[in-house]
């Protein structure tokens, strides 16, 4: 239970409470949008608003039909199983990784699987402490809020957060000045699923309140192809195995690109071909977008050639690193770091960022000098 006296000041009622957001698309305007696909648009594992309806249709709706992330499903269903024998709601819980993971994804199966109602909102939409008063007032027992971008609360929301997550209830101040008055009322027991992309951010009061904490992982390609393949037959497109295995290798290990680099290969092969996607289509389609044979995008390769070419491969700081390749800094990070990361291609050392022998190989040069391992 929390320290009563370290709880936040109530929330002002006169600070209005915003309706709930319907969804993160709502609440916010999704970024990224183009007019098309060619080029870093394709690969972008954030949402292009065009995209949103049909994330709609091809998302899982049970945890049967959801693809890899084997751990983190084995354990949501022992804390499911477990919370419907108590009939008690699921603890609070935080999924966390890069973009397009299927976090948003899990949040729907899990109030699916538990018969429970899913408001869904971001942090960035959470402006002021009335507007989570407003959603956490309106929850019946059992119901699950989703908070995508959960590290972007702003602080003076977040302290109402506590003492909902804990014991349940809100402190709300009513009228001003002298005749001030605090009113506590009791919430349902509600479950918090919270979404990041940067767990670094979370502050610490709050990440100990989330009961569990599951990270997804990048996808291996058989499980893009489970995914592309899945889609396809949703979306009733003709995909030949080894083309699912092409467009699966091309995706960054993220859902969301396998599922654009399918539609996008559907739409070609109605233009371009009899409707059916085999390889050599597939490969076609991927190179008409400008998506090389490992899923790198035209930013990666720049990011990767600049450090090479204008950097003898690092280390070089973050911030210099975006300014040469003319990228925000932040979507360095969140974005094109992970995956290159991942594939092997780029080191974070404490002196910077690094290019390693298989960037070197994958842009067929030469390393010129000894990489500062040694360090
Ligand atoms: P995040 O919230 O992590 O950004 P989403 O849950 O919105 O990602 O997933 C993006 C899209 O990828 C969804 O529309 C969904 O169709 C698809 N997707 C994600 N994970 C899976 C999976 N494991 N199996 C099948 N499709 C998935």
């Amino acid at each position: 239970m929390a320290d009563p006296a370290s709880r936040p000041a109530p929330v002002h009622a006169e600070s209005g409470m915003a309706p709930p957001a319907s969804s993160p698309s709502a609440a916010e305007p999704r970024r990224g949008f183009t007019s098309t696909l060619k080029g870093r648009a394709a690969t972008q594992p954030e949402p292009r608003h065009e995209e949103v309806e049909l994330e709609e249709t091809l998302r899982p709706a049970a945890l049967e039909d959801f693809v890899g992330q084997t751990r983190v499903i084995a354990n949501l269903r022992t804390s499911l199983s477990a919370a419907q024998a108590r009939a008690e709601p699921i603890d609070h819980c935080l999924f966390c990784g890069p973009p397009g993971l299927g976090k948003t994804t899990l949040a729907h199966i899990l109030a699916r699987e538990l018969g429970a109602q899913l408001r869904a909102t971001s942090g960035p939409a959470l402006e002021k402490a009335g507007d989570l008063a407003g959603l956490l007032t309106n929850l019946r027992q059992g119901d699950i809020l989703f908070i995508d971008e959960i590290h972007r609360l702003r602080p003076v929301v977040e302290e109402y957060l506590y003492p909902a997550m804990e014991d349940f209830s809100l402190d709300i101040l009513i009228d001003s000045g002298p005749s001030a008055r605090s009113i506590h009322i009791p919430l349902a027991r509600f479950t918090l699923v919270g979404a990041t992309t940067r767990q670094g951010l979370l502050t610490s009061p709050l990440r100990s309140r989330f009961g569990m904490v599951h990270r997804l992982d990048f996808y291996e390609p058989a499980e893009l192809v489970g995914i592309v393949q899945r889609s396809a037959r949703i979306l009733g497109v003709p995909l030949e195995d080894e083309a699912a295995l092409e467009i699966a290798s091309r995706s960054r290990g993220t859902a969301r690109v396998a599922n654009r680099l399918l539609k996008w290969a559907r739409d070609f092969a109605q233009v371009e071909g009899s409707g059916r996607i085999d390889r050599a289509l597939a490969r076609a389609a991927l190179a008409a977008l400008q998506v090389d044979e490992v899923g790198l995008d035209e930013m990666d390769g720049r990011i990767l050639r600049t450090l090479i070419e204008k950097f003898e491969g690092g280390p070089v700081g973050l911030n210099t690193l975006a300014v040469a390749v003319g990228e925000d800094p932040g979507t360095l990070e969140e974005v094109h770091e992970p995956f290159l990361i991942q594939r092997g291609f780029l080191r974070r050392t404490p002196r910077g960022r690094e290019a390693t022998p298989s960037a070197y190989a994958h842009l067929g040069r030469k390393p010129e000098r000894t990489q500062s391992t040694l360090f």
